[in-house]
């Protein structure tokens, strides 16, 4: 299969998209076509474990090219790291609503990320073998707090490959800052960016973009590439458990094949629920998708009135992950609203570098219409919303997760009004792991305030009787390895990219006991 840039003029393969993860012109990779997945093939999935679901949807993409058993393998091992007996379980909230939970944090980093970012380092291996790369790559990540993790964990010591993160340093929770800054492995670097995530995301685009920093790095046999959600490789994994979910209705007997379904995504750089809106164009049984966005809700007034305009406040909030304003993966759903139009696509991304905002027509916005549904929450909502879910159904979530149950909320009330009957199931993606923002799910389910986060997680756990997982417990006596700080621009992020390069590797620090 071959894959096209949505700013036109590239053709590449799959594994040559995954390799560059941009293309050269700065568009993103789209398959030439979308592969169907027939009922019938839907149906053989019931029989089929998590990882070998995820191979098969896969394998529509990048089959051909790095072969079935080797996708296969791949997510075998991927998941296998994953805790618990089902790595994406689908949770049944409230049966005489349709309201279900899709867990996407069962993985060593708890939170969604690794949904891909534990098979990406395949497939980045096999496609350096397929193109006949020899280059070490380093993998260059701009994180909003859990792709970062994700990324260092997914591809620590993986031979061939390196990896440098940068967050931006006021804008991520103390469990995910944390996480980052304690990271072992000998291929990995992290520092702080002065500013939020949308500046340090500028900063790395600029990085990639600049052609001296490249050339200085092709000198000593290394070349980038994106764990960002703009790597196909990264955003290919994420369509499986769309379709596992449906799988695991009809299994459960809650629906029949061919019934429709609806999904609720927390969405921030639009990643995860542009990997539904594949799905649904692949041949999954869609109605709605629906976009949940925080107080940084661009999103959200994009799909009401059609203009993206990011003139406006960033708000910091309790769902950190969604702090976003420029959402990269809105590009490939431009580009198909379009008509695959890469001319117009690559003038609106113009409009939005220079004007900060662009506009689509009505007709567009109409299309949009039918797919998706948006709506965002604000902080007390999404607080109200958590407390609510587990006051009556016992069910605790992260604050990701509680801005897509506000919203959720939304879209029920509006399903009621068109129709007071209305049954559809609804699966609500959940994103982390309550127990990775213990301080804040532990003030929306009980009012309580604590200063310490490991405090935070005892309290949750006697409110909840839930097992903190291990990889957030392990860290409760760690002493920070990583405390490099930087400015955004070119020039200090380019050094500390720099010092990975040559092989610098960052000392461990004497732990406390
Ligand atoms: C990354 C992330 C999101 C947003 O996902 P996108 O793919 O950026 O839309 C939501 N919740 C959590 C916990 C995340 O880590």
């Amino acid at each position: 299969m071959q894959f096209i840039s949505t700013r036109g003029g590239e053709k590449v393969t799959g594994a040559q998209a995954i390799v560059q993860g941009l293309a050269k012109n700065g568009g993103l990779f789209v398959p030439e076509s979308f592969p169907t997945i027939t009922h019938e093939e839907i149906l053989a999935m019931e029989d089929m474990s998590y990882p070998e679901r995820a191979a098969f949807v896969l394998g529509k993409y990048l089959g051909e090219e790095l072969g079935a058993d080797y996708l296969l393998e791949s997510c075998e091992k991927a998941y296998a790291g994953f805790e618990g007996r089902d790595p994406v379980p689908l949770v049944k909230v409230d049966g005489e609503s349709g309201l279900y939970v899709l867990e996407l944090f069962h993985g060593p980093t708890c939170a969604f990320k690794d949904m891909a970012l534990t098979v990406l380092p395949y497939l980045l291996k096999k496609s350096c073998e397929v193109t006949g790369i020899k280059d070490d790559i380093l993998i260059l990540a701009a994180t909003s707090g859990d792709t970062g993790k994700a990324a260092l964990e997914g591809f620590r010591d993986v031979e061939g490959t390196k990896v440098a993160v940068f967050f931006p340093d006021e804008g991520v929770a103390k469990m995910q800052r944390l996480q980052m800054c304690t990271q072992h492995g000998d291929n990995v670097i992290v520092a702080s960016v002065e500013g939020n995530f949308d500046d340090c995301q500028r900063g790395v685009k600029n990085l990639f973009a600049d052609e001296a920093f490249n050339a200085e790095l092709a000198k000593k046999g290394v070349r980038l590439s994106s764990a960002n959600s703009i790597n196909f490789g990264r955003l290919a994994p994420q369509i499986a458990y769309y379709f596992s979910a449906y799988v695991d209705l009809i299994s459960s007997r809650q629906i029949q094949m061919g019934d429709a379904v609806d999904f609720v995504v927390p969405t921030g750089n639009f990643g995860d629920i542009l990997a539904g809106w594949y799905a649904k164009q692949m041949g999954l049984p869609v109605r709605k998708l629906v976009c949940a966005s925080n107080r940084n809700k661009v999103l959200a007034d994009f799909f009401k009135k059609g203009v993206y305009d990011v003139k406006r406040d960033f708000h910091r909030t309790m769902s950190p992950s969604m702090d976003i304003l420029v959402s990269s993966n809105l590009e490939r759903l431009l580009f198909e609203v379009s008509g695959r139009n890469a001319e117009l696509t690559a003038q609106r991304m113009q409009e939005l570098a220079e004007k900060k905002e662009y506009s689509i027509t009505d007709e567009e916005k109409a299309k949009l219409d039918q797919d998706f549904f948006a709506g965002f929450a604000r902080e007390d909502d999404t607080v109200e919303a958590m407390y609510e879910i587990f006051d009556e159904f016992g069910y605790a979530m992260d604050t990701h997760t509680g801005v897509a149950l506000a919203v959720y909320m939304q879209w029920k009330e509006r399903l009621y009004k068109i129709d007071k009957k209305d049954k559809t199931p609804i699966i609500v993606l959940s994103t982390a792991n309550p127990y990775k923002f213990p301080q804040d799910v532990l003030y929306a389910l009980s009012g309580n305030d604590v200063k310490d986060s490991f405090k935070g997680i005892k309290r949750l756990q006697l409110l909840t009787a839930m097992k903190p997982p291990k990889c957030l417990m392990e860290l409760r006596y760690r002493v920070p390895r990583f405390k490099i700080k930087v400015k955004s621009n070119l020039k200090e992020m380019a050094e500390v990219v720099m010092r990975l390069a040559d092989g610098e590797i960052v000392p461990e620090p004497e732990q406390k006991k």
